[in-house]
């Protein structure tokens, strides 16, 4: 049986790399684009199409399988209409349009997606959820890799080092750690924060056991001054990529709006992730799912802040947290089940963790002693005291504890994992 087993996954191996081979080159397409609009519409506006030498992602699992996040791009073989490639992701743009500001006026947001590199010409179109979680096309851009203007990669400055080595970059999850903050004078902090970050991820749980499966890339961007915005000391300075605090108005938020510098300085890494590490002691980060995460090298909690914002990032993880202070009314609509897998509004519980429920377990589950390590349905999670549910009294994406992922985020980051790798 087993044999037979081994047989037929070989067989789906070969038929998926051949659709590989068939439709795309050994390489990387990066087509950046501006998003646009506020709460009611969105435009998305072709920017330019640049040449990356190295795809990083699998030739494999090219069909995104998670239905995760907030924009969703689709790319078709133009003549047979066929769906070559696809993959989830959110932008700060979709956080942004639910802001004050993002209701009151228009905002423009230059975003980035990686593709394999069509051999044939191709459809591009670029998806939006609405509010009852329903996929809409925005915008679509017919792309001929022979005919249309290229961009031949921006030599990155930035010296890459091996911060971890899993295998090949096609079969393997790959993590750039990018530096944002750091001069020339603080290399050896660099290359010692670059340590303390990997070590983070490959000693906490599930990334230990996965270490075979995981290369993590230490990007040495240099900055010309040291650290990274802080507007409510009034501090100010041009850093590599661009990163500062009070990203949309929220002080521990530290995100980039320079998005084309950010993928600059990427050009020769080779990645699935990104991890922006950035040169400050002040508590913040921020995680956008198949996006990139941030995080404060310096402060005493960077063990935390990273996997919390990584959990964010990678495995589309939401805030299981639901304090006073962030408690946001109607972030989640009751009547919808969001999409990240460690909620529920109980709509459509079954496809969550319904299964790794013990039958003996009350629904929704007490919040009390007796059920700590216990997996239930905790009222409270996602910024909401009512209506939205958690699967653990406690977890890394509910407070600030390092390597205690509850048993359902630990499940939806080895999925992702076994997506990228093997
Ligand atoms: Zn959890």
């Amino acid at each position: 049986m087993k044999k037979i087993i081994f047989i037929l996954l070989f067989i789906s191996y070969l038929n998926g790399f051949s659709q590989y081979n068939r439709y795309f080159e050994d390489r990387c397409l990066r087509i950046d684009y501006f998003h646009s609009g506020n709460i009611e519409h969105e435009y998305f506006r072709p920017d330019e199409l640049i040449e990356k030498t190295i795809w990083a992602g699998s030739k494999i699992n090219l069909i995104d399988t998670f239905n995760y996040g907030k924009i969703r791009v689709m790319v078709y073989e133009k003549l047979t209409s066929k769906l070559i490639y696809s993959r989830t992701y959110s932008s700060l743009f979709e956080e942004w349009r639910t802001t004050t500001e993002g209701k009151g006026s228009c905002g423009n947001f230059s975003e980035t997606v990686l593709i394999p590199f069509p051999k044939v010409v191709v459809n591009v179109v670029f998806q939006s959820r609405d509010s009852l979680n329903k996929w809409h096309d925005i915008a679509s851009q017919i792309i001929n890799t022979k005919k249309d203007f290229i961009l031949k990669p921006k030599t990155s400055p930035s010296e890459i080092n091996e911060l971890h080595h899993g295998g090949n970059v096609n079969e393997k999850l790959d993590i750039a750690i990018i530096a944002d903050g750091y001069t020339m004078a603080d290399l050896e902090k660099m290359k010692t924060d670059f340590q303390t970050l990997k070590n983070a991820i490959l000693k906490s749980k599930p990334y230990e056991k996965n270490a075979d499966k995981i290369n993590i890339w230490g990007v040495m961007a240099i900055s010309k001054q040291s650290g990274v915005t802080n507007p409510s000391d009034s501090f100010y300075v041009k850093s590599a990529v661009g990163c500062s605090f009070n990203t949309i108005n929220s002080d521990r938020y530290l995100m980039t709006m320079e998005n084309k510098l950010l993928h600059d300085q990427l050009a020769n890494a080779a990645y699935d992730q990104i991890i922006i590490m950035c040169n400050t002691n002040k508590y913040g980060g921020g995680g956008i799912y198949n996006f990139y995460s941030t995080v404060a090298a310096g402060n005493p909690q960077v063990n935390y802040l990273i996997e919390h914002e990584f959990g964010h990032a990678f495995a589309g993880l939401a805030d299981e947290y639901y304090t006073s202070s962030v408690t946001v009314e109607n972030f989640y609509p009751l009547n919808i089940e969001p999409w990240e897998p460690n909620i529920t509004t109980l709509i459509g519980f079954d496809k969550k963790w319904k299964n790794m429920l013990d039958s003996t377990t009350v629904v929704p589950t007490p919040d009390s002693k007796e059920n700590n390590n216990v997996i239930g349905v905790y009222e409270g999670g996602g910024y909401m005291k009512k209506g939205v549910y958690r699967p653990y009294i406690d977890c890394t994406m509910k407070s600030i504890h390092y390597d205690a992922l509850c048993p359902v985020c630990l499940r939806a980051t080895q999925w992702m994992i076994d997506f990228y790798a093997r």
